[in-house]
Order: C-alpha cells, then structure tokens, then sequence
C-alpha cells in the first residue's frame, strides 16, 4: 500500500519532511503548498515536487511569476491520504476544519496548541497512542528535546521530577526580522515557560517547571536539566542509559574539542545535508550526578529535531508499523540519524 501525503507550508519544517518522505518507501508524496512564488518555490520545482497554493488568489501570484502550480490546496486534499501542516504556528488549527471536510488525516506542529489533534506526539513516549489516529500533533523542539531525554531516564531509571532552563535561539538562519539582536530576554518574565505544560501534554504525571531566555544566535537551543530520578545511579550507568537510546547523540569534549553549538554545527556542515542534527545531543562531560540528582546540558538543532517523529508519526497514523522500537529504527536508518557526527 503506497501512502499519499501533501505537506502545507513549505517553510523550515515543511522542507525538511518533504525530504525525508521521499527517503520512505511506502509513502508518496504528492505534492506541497507554498503561499507565494520565492526562492523555496523555485527549489521545490527545480527538485520536481508539485506545487500546490493555498488558494485561487495565491496561485495567481505564482502564474504572475511565471511558476504554475499543478492546484490548490482543495485539490491537493481531493489526492491524499494524510496531510502535513506545517504552517506557521496558529494556522494549521484555521485549517483543521478544512482537512476533516475532505476526510483527511491530519498531522499538526508544536505550534498549534495540544486541543488541535486527538494526540500530543514524541515517539520514545506515546508511539502507541498515535497508531490508527485521524490527528497528531508533534510536540516543538524544545518539547522533543526534553521528552526524548525524560522517557529514556524513566524508562531506566523512574523519574521523580524535573527542572529546566531553556535557552532559546532568536531566530532560523532565514528569518531576517526577529530578534533580539542584543540582549537576553526572559521568555516569559513570569514562570513556568510553556515547556513544562507541552511536556504535560504528553507526559501528564510528571512533575516538571521550567523557565526560559531568549538569546541572539540562529544555530541551536541549549537546555540545562536537573533530573530526579526515582534510583540511585552512577554516572556511567546514566551515560551508558543515554548510549542505548536511539535519537540521542553523546558528544565529549575531551574526545572533540566541541563544547559549543557553533562547534557542533561546523561539525555537522561536513557531513550532512543543511547542517541538520535530528539527534538530541548531549554533552557528555556535563553530566552530573549526586545521589538521585542528575544534571546536565543539551543542544537541540530546531531546524530538523522533529523530522523523524513527524516520519513516526505517519507510520502510527497510518498503522504500517504498530512497534514503536521498529518504527524508530527504521526511520533513524533511512534519515541516517546517528549516534556520531564522525
Ligand atoms: P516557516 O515560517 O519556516 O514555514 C511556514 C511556511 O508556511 C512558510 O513557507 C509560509 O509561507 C507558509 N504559510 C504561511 N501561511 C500559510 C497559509 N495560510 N497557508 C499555507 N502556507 C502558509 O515556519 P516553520 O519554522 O517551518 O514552522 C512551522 C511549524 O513548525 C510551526 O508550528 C512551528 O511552531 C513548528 N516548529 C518550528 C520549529 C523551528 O524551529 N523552525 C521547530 C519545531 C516546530
């Protein structure tokens, strides 16, 4: 059975699984709206996907440019299985009733509030949840980061609570007007930041508060945890934990030299596409145990962290696998996600 998926909004998030779907055998994709003729659009076409506009109106502007589009966005949902939103944040949920009107399924992103979909996703926590279902929303970056992390210390460890401060990157590399361009600002001033209620979304039991600051860099976020765990555990059991689990990439500083994220991504630049790291990456050297009380930092590449749980994502949706452990595995060998970037 070949799937047929559209993806709406073909911006950093869009771009990126449109990639990827094309990496699955199984799925097909048909095609993706773009709102107006740019460089994204020309690229789209010079890589031959099809080209869909949000309206009559949009696809006006694209015929002006001198790119057609094969359709609109009505058209696009009369050919799919299962579309992707990936529309800036609050618009996918405008969309909702228009996908359900076609018999669609839905995927959503952390943009949207958890109410738009049946679920609130991240694959190493509630895979099973999503299987069968009309709507799914994957979680933010942040949110993956830190679920990601949470489940596997739970599933090896019990985790009591948790406390985080997430220091948020300004901007995507592309995005030319947002800021700041010099200060730290708290985000928001009063506490806790939503990352505490989107990890909820997922995890309803856990105690977790976080706070969070904006700072003038494109690259990556980084996340300080202190983690509660439910058993004591040494250092190395907490490392070799992280070591088995899939998604999670150790980098040491002794071993690289790298203990910033403009390392990491120069890195990243010699051997993968767009600079992505899907992987959650840890530094090694931080982590930091007494007793039950873990603490460590973590970088999550925005751009491209939620690319395999939307590839998940569908899989469940469409049940074409009902494991999760095999899900994720084949998702991470098709979109090369790794445990080293060397
Ligand atoms: P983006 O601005 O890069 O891309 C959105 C795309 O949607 C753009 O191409 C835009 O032109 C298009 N668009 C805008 N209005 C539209 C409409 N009415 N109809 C169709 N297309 C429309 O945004 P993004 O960063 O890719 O974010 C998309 C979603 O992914 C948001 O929910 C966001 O919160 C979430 N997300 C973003 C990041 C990130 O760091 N960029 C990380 C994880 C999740």
């Amino acid at each position: 059975m070949t799937v047929k998926i559209g993806i709406n909004g073909y911006g950093t998030i869009g771009k990126r699984i449109a990639s990827a779907i094309m990496k699955v055998s199984g799925l097909e994709l048909v095609g993706v709206v773009k709102r107006s003729p740019d460089y994204g659009a020309l690229q789209a076409h010079k890589q031959g996907l099809a080209l869909y506009a949000p309206d009559e109106e949009s696809a006006k502007k694209f015929e002006k440019a001198g790119l057609p589009v094969k359709g609109t966005l009505k058209e696009l949902l009369g050919e799919v299985d299962l579309i992707v939103d990936s529309t800036p944040g609050g618009v996918g949920a405008k969309y909702k009733p228009l996908y359900e009107e076609h018999g669609v399924k839905a995927i959503y992103q952390g943009g949207e509030k958890a109410d738009v979909a049946e679920v609130s996703f991240s694959s190493l926590c509630n895979y099973e949840e999503a299987i069968g279902r009309n709507s799914v929303r994957v979680v933010s970056c942040n949110t993956t980061g830190l679920l990601r992390v949470i489940c596997t210390l739970n599933k090896v460890f019990g985790v009591e609570k948790v406390r985080a401060t997430i220091i948020r990157r300004a901007a995507d590399p592309k995005e030319v007007k947002r800021g700041p361009v010099n200060s730290i600002v708290l985000n928001p001033p009063k506490l806790p930041s939503h990352h505490a209620i989107d990890v909820k979304s997922v995890l309803p039991w856990l105690d977790i508060w976080t706070s969070a600051v904006v700072v003038p860099t494109t690259l990556m976020h980084v996340h300080n945890l202190i983690v509660y765990l439910k058993r004591d555990a040494s250092r190395e059991d907490v490392i070799e934990a992280l070591k088995q689990a899939p998604r999670i990439m150790l980098v040491s500083s002794e071993a690289s030299g790298i203990k910033s994220t403009a390392q990491l991504v120069e890195a990243a630049r010699e051997v993968r596409p767009r600079y992505d790291i899907p992987e959650l990456v840890i530094f090694e050297d931080s982590i930091h145990i007494e007793g039950r009380e873990l603490v460590f930092f973590q970088a999550v590449h925005q751009e491209s962290i939620v690319v395999p749980e939307n590839i998940d994502a569908i899989k469940a949706m469409m049940s074409l696998e009902r494991d999760p452990v095999k899900a994720i595995q084949d998702t991470d060998s098709l979109l090369g996600v790794s445990k080293s970037l060397w």
